[in-house]
């Protein structure tokens, strides 16, 4: 991956941006007022890059797929008219040509279409030759694998300047959010090829307007690039994504209130102060370490114990009692059920299988 090129400093792109990124604009482009109204609006706000759906991937075939071709011009128009490039989604070959002819700057893969390598591959077919920047959606499946494959199918088809946008995960589980985040995968994704830039779209991240300010600020910390929000000159009205849509006012108080931090601080008095709280907590995680190891022994010497008394390994009750106090005596440490519960699975997962390895030691295995 070392050809892709980071977005930022975003000399390459021939536009001096400040970071982070503002791509900003409808779920889908509806009419020219409508984009001309908006981009008049977002622009002094300091949006960069104007957004618009002109095909939508819907979910439903009734609803709204989308103005078509026609609204290229109109998105094009707005953006330049007000000193912003303009970008829109591909899903085809032949959306790629016609966004290409309009002249739109920027391009953006949908999540429903990175899941899919065949519609990536061809889409990358289409670009060879091209030289126009590519964002890529993350696949509406949590599987980082995906995500990564699309961007390198990009990249060998000769663009190099690629961003990735995080717009969380499909879940079965109830969530507050729309698309869950998982924020470990785009941080996996940033560990994996550090040259990208990352992008994060809270919109369909969160599905409703209230969350969007607090998972842009998420990403913000997390040392994010830009962030792709969805704005409309009347969400209510909206043909799609009506409760997640903000207006320009809304926008510009959104942008008022995100702190933007800096990923080093040149001050010797808290660089110190960091290294010392980072030194510490390297000693936390070797102790951690240490208790696990002997806690680890001794769910082997119980299972020698056990073996020798012909005694099954999972007792319920057991298991049941370790949940509930670790539970209690880590929210009186303020410690999240979640975080405990979660730590406990794995302890005991590991514990299962150390007294498993001791009960059917390879000798017992010999025939
Ligand atoms: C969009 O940005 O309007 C969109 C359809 O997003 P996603 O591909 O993330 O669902
Ligand atoms: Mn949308």
């Amino acid at each position: 991956m070392s050809n892709v090129t980071n977005l930022l400093p975003v000399q390459q792109w021939g536009f001096a941006f400040e970071r982070p990124v503002l791509i900003s604009g409808p779920c889908g482009v509806e009419s020219e007022v409508q984009m001309h109204t908006l981009a008049k609006d977002v622009a002094p706000l300091g949006v960069h890059i104007l957004r618009g759906g002109i095909w939508k991937p819907r979910t439903r075939p009734e609803s709204f797929q989308g103005i078509g071709s026609d609204g290229l011009k109109w998105l094009k128009e707005a953006a330049h008219a007000n000193g912003m490039l303009a970008t829109t989604e591909v899903a085809t070959p032949h959306h790629v040509e016609e966004a290409l002819d309009a002249g739109i700057d920027i391009l953006w893969v949908g999540a429903r279409t990175t899941v899919n390598p065949f519609l990536v591959q061809e889409i990358a077919d289409t670009l060879v030759g091209t030289n126009i920047p590519v964002f890529i959606k993350n696949p509406i499946n949590p599987e980082l694998e995906l995500w990564i494959g699309a961007i390198e199918r990009i990249q060998k088809a000769g663009i190099q300047r690629i961003a990735a946008i995080h717009r969380g995960f499909s879940s079965f589980e109830k969530s507050k959010y729309r698309n869950v985040p998982n924020w470990t995968i785009p941080i996996e994704l940033k560990r994996r090829i550090p040259e990208i830039s990352l992008l994060c779209d809270p919109s369909h991240i969160c599905g409703t307007r209230e969350l969007i300010a607090s998972v842009a600020q998420t990403a913000l910390d997390l040392n994010y690039d830009g962030l792709m929000i969805e704005s409309h000159p009347d969400p209510k009205h909206a043909l799609s994504d009506q409760q997640q849509q903000l207006t320009p006012g809304a926008l510009a108080e959104l942008l008022r209130i995100l702190v933007i931090r800096q990923p080093n601080v040149d001050d010797v008095i808290f660089n110190t102060l960091l290294e010392e709280l980072r030194y510490k907590i390297d000693q936390i995680d070797n102790e951690l370490l240490d208790t696990m190891a002997e806690r680890m022994e001794l769910a082997r010497e119980i299972g020698r114990y056990k073996k020798e008394n012909n005694m099954t390994i999972l007792q319920v009750e057991r298991w049941n009692e370790i949940l509930r106090t670790r539970l209690k005596y880590g929210s009186d440490k303020e410690l999240t059920q979640e975080f405990v519960s979660k730590l406990y699975e794995l302890i005991h997962q590991e514990s299962i299988f150390q007294q498993t390895s001791v009960m059917n030691s390879a000798e017992d295995l010999r025939i």
